[in-house]
């Protein structure tokens, strides 16, 4: 059977609020994504340059971006699409609950 990837595409912002992000479509957050100070040579995101869509996450400071799977990958070590696509059918079918991740304040 095809997986239909787009099923969860327009979730993005729902599962980050699942992992303690607060974020809202079409806005700027201080980036969240692993490896923002790695990449941006230990220097904090002061200057919200995460910008948030329905559908994916773009920062201009490190210049990381993905979408709700890419995000999966990121908090959970989910590297296979297709586990991605099966955790978040558990996720959002109440089947598991998602660990929050600690925001850096
Ligand atoms: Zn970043």
């Amino acid at each position: 059977m095809k997986i239909d990837y787009s099923k969860y595409k327009n979730r993005l912002v729902e599962y980050l609020h699942l992992k303690g992000i607060q974020c809202t479509a079409r806005h700027n957050v201080r980036c969240f994504i692993p490896g923002h100070a790695e990449k941006t040579g230990g220097k904090h995101d002061d200057n919200f340059s995460c910008a948030v869509n329905e559908d994916y996450v773009y920062c201009y400071a490190c210049g990381q971006h993905g979408d709700v799977y890419d995000a999966v990958q990121w908090f959970e070590n989910i590297a296979n699409k297709k586990e991605q696509f099966n955790f978040l059918a558990s996720v959002f079918g109440g089947e598991v609950a998602v660990s929050q991740i600690k925001q850096q304040e």
